[in-house]
């Protein structure tokens, strides 16, 4: 009976475990993708271009590489093989350079929020090449590039390093991993990049290291390196923002507004744009993102938070008048305002995606648009609209043309509300920017591309995108419930002596 019953249990808890891992059809489909119903096609930015270009340009450093298949001991073509591990290191070399937040960068890739778009894809393309160059490469004969002895250790240790690789990009790619062990384990990559460096340069290739092609990569590989050291060691442990405090805090039902004073210079930022915040104390120092909400020409920063995620519930709790803030920014270059004037506006925000349209309103208030604005504001609850008060102003002066939706009032954002707010062509040439939970997102771009809109700008909220439930709460969950037990023992043996 007993038996019957423990195995009852076990079967439950492994359930209970793997409708976690499952989670939900949702959770499986990428953020953002398929978000604006097609994809709008762009043109690349600059920096992509000269990316791809000096990743392809490889193919013509190893012509002729020749390699010894260990089993039928003939000789093959090797130039496939050598260019595949040429494009994981030099892949892996953009994503460390694209990780480091410079600012210069943003302008050749289009904000910070795509660069980490880009440092994604490199990042999956790295991994895709490794697997092919270990698939195709056999003994490559060719140009040594060191002592045979020096070669083999290397490539022994990037063997280990590959498997790194996998394991490293397999905890990025499904987020069952909590983003705060996630973002040190994502550290590891930097390891990795050095010894496939030290692989690359001491394998055999077609080339010296000291020919042309030997030191256009010798020197991409130092970028690389230096790219993220500078990201590890400048970026992560030594630079610090600009300090601010916080001088004002309102907390709604699952939301923290609160507006920060600068306590010397200020960032400087285009509305739109985001800012990566750390407390000095109470255990939320790490770095978070978050758009900021006033304009730009406030030195104060305003920000509105969701509050149900691990570090911004800890934040809601903690915060106090006069916290001492880091803050880096601004970063991206999305654009809420077009830059001409008289191009019809339609803004789409579900709940906290209000928070780019407010930084934009700030600057419509001292310079207005006409036609103004179309700002279709879906929330679940009237108490979770952020900033209703300003933006209530703004649209009896004309500055916006408001249209609230509060679902629990029965008036549920929907497709049609676009539909009939706008001719089947109205929107041609609109710029449509659009903010919030991806499955109102999907149904609003539908909407306004039937009304003929063609580009629909998205702001994500996601900097680590991937699939799979994110199992942040449960890991909390799991680890309140051993310390809880591990504090009743430790009182119990306490009491027993
Ligand atoms: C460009 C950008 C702008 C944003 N603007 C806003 C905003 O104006 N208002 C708002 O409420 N939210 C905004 N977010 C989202 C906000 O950064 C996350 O909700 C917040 O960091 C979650 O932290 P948490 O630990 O409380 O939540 P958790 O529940 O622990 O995490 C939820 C998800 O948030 C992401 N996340 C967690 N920690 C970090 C981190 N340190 N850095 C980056 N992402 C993290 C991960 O994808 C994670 O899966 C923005 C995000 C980005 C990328």
């Amino acid at each position: 009976m007993a038996d019957q019953s423990r195995a009852q249990q076990i079967l439950s808890v492994t359930q209970r475990v793997l409708k976690s891992l499952l989670g939900t059809r949702r959770d499986w489909v990428p953020n953002g993708l398929f978000v604006a119903g097609r994809p709008t096609v762009r043109v690349p930015s600059i920096g992509v271009v000269i990316a791809i270009g000096s990743i392809m340009v490889g193919w013509w450093a190893f012509a002729g590489a020749t390699g010894l298949d260990d089993d039928s001991r003939q000789t093959f073509d090797a130039r496939p093989a050598l260019f595949a591990g040429s494009i994981s290191v030099m892949a892996m070399m953009w994503s460390h350079i694209l990780s480091t937040r410079l600012r210069s960068l943003e302008v050749l890739f289009g904000g910070l929020d795509r660069m980490y778009r880009w440092h994604r894809w490199s990042g999956a393309l790295a991994v895709a090449s490794v697997f092919l160059h270990t698939q195709i490469v056999d003994d490559v004969k060719g140009i040594p590039g060191a002592s045979r002895s020096i070669a083999k250790a290397a490539e022994e240790l990037a063997g280990t390093a590959e498997t790194f690789l996998y394991i490293l990009v397999i905890a990025s790619v499904i987020r069952w991993v909590p983003y705060r062990w996630w973002r040190h384990t994502h550290k590891l990559m930097f390891p990795v990049y050095v010894i496939s460096c030290a692989h690359f340069y001491t394998a055999s290739k077609p080339f010296g290291n000291g020919d042309i092609w030997g030191r256009y990569y010798s020197t991409a590989m130092i970028v690389g390196i230096l790219a993220g050291a500078h990201r590890l060691i400048w970026r992560d442990m030594i630079k610090r923002g600009r300090s601010y405090r916080v001088s004002s805090i309102s907390r709604g039902s699952r939301y923290l507004d609160i507006a920060l004073t600068p306590t010397g210079t200020p960032i400087r930022h285009t509305s739109g744009q985001f800012a990566f915040l750390k407390f000095a104390d109470k255990g939320l120092t790490e770095p978070h993102p978050f758009t900021i909400a006033s304009g730009p020409s406030s030195s104060d920063l305003r920000f509105a938070m969701r509050t149900d995620g691990d570090w911004t519930g800890r934040l809601t709790q903690q915060i106090a008048i006069g916290d001492t803030v880091t803050v880096e920014g601004g970063f991206g270059r999305s654009h809420p305002l077009p830059r001409r004037a008289d191009h019809p506006v339609l803004w789409v925000a579900g709940g906290v995606g209000i928070t780019p349209f407010l930084s934009a309103l700030d600057e419509l208030n001292t310079q207005p648009r006409t036609p103004a604005p179309h700002l279709f504001y879906a929330v679940s609850s009237i108490d979770e609209a952020i900033g209703l008060t300003e933006l209530d102003a703004a649209h009896r002066s004309g500055v916006i043309e408001l249209h609230l939706h509060v679902s629990q009032d029965g008036s549920r954002l929907t497709a049609d509300d676009i539909t009939s707010a706008f001719g089947p062509r109205e929107l041609s040439g609109a710029h449509v920017v659009m903010c919030g939970p991806s499955g109102l997102l999907r149904a609003m771009s539908r909407a306004a591309r039937g009304c003929g809109a063609s580009t629909i700008h998205i702001e994500e909220f996601d900097i680590r995108s991937g699939i799979a439930p994110d199992l942040t709460r449960e890991v909390d969950d799991i680890i309140n419930e051993v310390a809880t037990q591990v504090k009743e023992r430790r009182s119990r043996v306490s009491s027993t002596q």
